[in-house]
């Protein structure tokens, strides 16, 4: 049956200008890194994508390497797109991205122009899109001068295969120094990407005032620490969690005792505040409105769902925040 997205999608979800840029984004947007490739469930994919939309999520994230195998998550939702969302292709932010290892030989990983023009025409074929709105360098590249990434940016744009142009994981400096040759070019950037949450907190060091200060957008990954910051490791650990499964990115040296331990009061300030623990860590990131959106993953409908009513509540007492601070420290 085709797909008919509810007609109340836009009336409870909130649009934030992306930097100085004329984009909106939903403040909760969906990444397809985990969940979405050939190792996953064909209808639980796509019941996650039509309950994203049906709730004013217009905007998916994509990379070229995301599985596994890398590229299938960008094929799989190509395929949901035109079979579904075909009418809706207006309404929806595709981003997608280049810069980490997807094929063989020199060509296929880092920063040159002949990788990330030959990426994103790989991107557009797997998806069936004619552009991408967002494309973004997805790391930094020591070895390949800056001015030949931007410029490979902007000539995506020039050629029509993306709308706007972004960066991922660049620190301060770097990122100072791309920006500023993207805007000579005339391409402006319009949005970083950077990893952020509870746990991963460098952003803070000066990454947020410097895209204050250049009006560029925030958009953080793995805002739930890969699902740490949620009440799914509280007794244990699942045999359906990315910590088990085998191709899955997070990994247990990272799900220290130590860190359970700070889950488990954090759950419990949560609960104080009405809220899951996952709903709290999206609104702490949130209330600060140099984030443009957050981009959450989600293994299940019934997750996102639950992250989605994080946006009912994302203003905290002066009280809480002190208390999470001592607990993070
Ligand atoms: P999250 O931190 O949101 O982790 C998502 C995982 O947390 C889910 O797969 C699920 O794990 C668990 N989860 C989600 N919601 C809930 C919930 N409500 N209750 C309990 N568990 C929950 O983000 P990701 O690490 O998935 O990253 C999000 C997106 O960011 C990616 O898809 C990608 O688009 C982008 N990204 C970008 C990177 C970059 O370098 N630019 C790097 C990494 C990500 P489980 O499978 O265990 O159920």
């Amino acid at each position: 049956m085709t797909y008919i997205a509810k007609a109340q999608r836009y009336q409870e979800m909130q649009y934030r200008h992306c930097g100085n840029s004329g984009l909106k984004l939903p403040a909760l947007s969906l990444g397809l890194w985990h969940n979405f490739g050939d190792v996953d469930v064909y209808e639980n994919y796509k019941a996650i994508l039509k309950l994203a939309f049906d709730n004013g999520i217009t905007h998916f994230d994509l990379a070229n390497n995301y599985g596994p195998p890398a590229g299938s998550a960008e094929e799989n939702f190509g395929r949901i797109l035109h079979q579904d969302f075909k009418n809706y292709r207006d309404e929806l932010v595709i981003s997608t991205k280049a810069g980490y290892y997807m094929w063989e030989g020199p060509y296929g990983d880092w920063g040159s122009k002949k990788y990330l023009v030959s990426s994103l025409n790989q991107s557009l074929k797997r998806m069936k899109l004619d552009y991408v709105d967002i494309f973004y360098h997805h790391r930094p590249d020591p070895e390949t001068p800056l001015e030949e990434t931007m410029a490979a940016l902007d000539l995506v744009v020039r050629q029509g295969k993306a709308l706007y142009v972004g960066l991922s994981n660049y620190k301060t400096p770097e990122f100072e120094k791309a920006i500023a040759i993207l805007k000579d070019l005339g391409t402006p950037c319009i949005i970083h990407q950077p990893k952020y949450s509870m746990f991963e907190r460098w952003v803070e060091d000066s990454l947020l005032d410097a895209l204050e200060k250049y009006q560029v957008g925030c958009i953080p990954f793995s805002p739930l620490a890969q699902g740490l910051l949620t009440n799914k490791y509280l007794k244990g650990i699942p045999e359906d969690s990315r910590l088990a499964k085998e191709h899955g990115f997070l990994n247990a040296e990272y799900a220290t005792p130590d860190k359970i331990e700070k889950v488990k009061i954090l759950n419990t300030i949560a609960e104080e505040r009405g809220q899951t623990l996952a709903q709290m860590a999206i609104a702490w990131l949130l209330k600060d409105d140099r984030v443009t959106s957050v981009l959450v993953g989600a293994s299940k409908p019934a997750q996102l769902a639950d992250s989605l009513t994080a946006l009912d509540n994302i203003i905290f007492e002066e009280n809480e925040l002190k208390e999470i601070e001592r607990i993070l420290r």
